[in-house]
């Protein structure tokens, strides 16, 4: 196949090219860099069946030639990015996803778009299957990318009902692992960054609020097989092993030996109090689980912040 990957110079977009690459396909990775970095991808430099383009998917999106599959992975997701660039991740996730989709129309190419757990925002219903409908503050700090990957959803069942495009939609929860932006914001980089730092680790309220985290190498691997499959309804793509933040951040200062200890701060406004997928679906129409351990992730993931801290 040749397929777009928008958002391919991300965190998950750059190993998403490259297990597209080793399966044998042609990748074209679009990216505008707000919170990529080519750095990701600099090793496919000189490979034959990858390109990049720089572009925002917010304009018009052309690529020349065939297109199979369009995966729809452009859009920031760290609740840092939720305040600093509210209007562009809006913008992403709704002139982005149009874009996205008009191509995959034009093309004749199968869609994937990558939503995420927040579409449940602070779930009322615990743990979630895809069909809670969620709780979500729509005019909130992080409304901006739950009603945005709503939105995106939406246009993209619209799209599969009305012009019968042929979509899938993943749902990704916590997702971590090497390449993660070192000053990202999300909960993995900050906690290992800080014990790398031999800092306290900043754990936000009392750390009682959950979530569940899925190595990258599996959340890929759901990702291919349902883009492979058939199944056209929302898909959870999630490691079920929930841990409290304050666990985690203990797990994160025994993984680096750091003694430093914990600082609790102000838990951020509409923190979702608990996280868990329900991966049963996943399961039984992909054939699909989590293989990666936590401690197992978590090691390979701070052998690689080291490595670019040292660098
Ligand atoms: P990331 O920030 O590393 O990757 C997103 C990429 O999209 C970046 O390279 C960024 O530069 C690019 N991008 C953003 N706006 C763009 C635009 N207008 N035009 C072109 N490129 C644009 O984040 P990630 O964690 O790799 O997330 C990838 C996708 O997965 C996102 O859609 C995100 O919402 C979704 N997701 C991630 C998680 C997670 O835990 N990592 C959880 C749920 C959903
Ligand atoms: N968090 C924390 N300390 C940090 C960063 C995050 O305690 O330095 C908490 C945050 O409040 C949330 C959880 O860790 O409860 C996961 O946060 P993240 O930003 O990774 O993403 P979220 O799952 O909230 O979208």
């Amino acid at each position: 196949m040749r397929v777009l990957v928008t958002g391919g110079a991300g965190f998950i977009g750059s190993h998403l090219c490259d297990r597209l690459l080793a399966d044998g396909h042609e990748v074209i990775a679009m990216d505008n860099l707000v919170t990529g970095s080519v750095d990701n991808i600099a090793h496919l430099a000189g490979e034959r069946r990858f390109k990049f383009i720089h572009h925002d998917v917010t304009d018009y999106i052309y690529v020349a030639g065939k297109v199979d599959a369009v995966m729809h992975l452009a859009s920031p997701a760290s609740p840092v990015d939720f305040a600093r660039i509210p209007i562009q991740i809006l913008k992403v996730g709704s002139l982005g996803t149009h874009n996205a989709l008009g191509l995959a129309l034009a093309k004749g190419a199968r869609f994937l778009l990558a939503s995420t757990s927040e579409v449940y925002g602070d779930p009322l219903v615990h743990p979630q299957p895809e069909t809670y409908w969620g709780n979500v503050n729509p005019i909130g700090v992080r409304g901006v990318y739950d009603e945005a990957k709503r939105f995106a959803e939406a246009i993209t069942m619209a799209y599969h009902r009305i012009h019968q495009v042929d979509t899938r939609i993943i749902r990704i929860f916590n997702t971590y692992g090497p390449r993660m932006r070192l000053d990202d914001g999300r909960v993995v980089p900050n906690f290992i960054g800080q014990a790398l730092r031999r800092e306290c680790i900043t754990v936000y309220g009392d750390g009682s609020q959950t979530r569940s985290f899925c190595f990258v190498s599996d959340l890929v691997d759901g990702m291919v097989r349902l883009l492979l499959s058939d199944e056209v309804h929302p898909v959870n793509i999630g490691n079920p092993e929930e841990t409290t933040i304050l666990t985690f951040a203990e797990t994160i200062n025994r993984l680096t030996g750091n003694a430093a200890g914990i600082e609790f701060r102000p838990l951020p406004e509409d923190d979702p109090r608990q996280r868990r997928p329900i991966i049963a679906r996943a399961e039984q129409i992909l054939g699909w689980s989590p293989q990666v351990a936590l401690d197992e992730g978590l090691s390979r993931t701070i052998y690689d912040f080291e490595d670019r801290l040292a660098r």
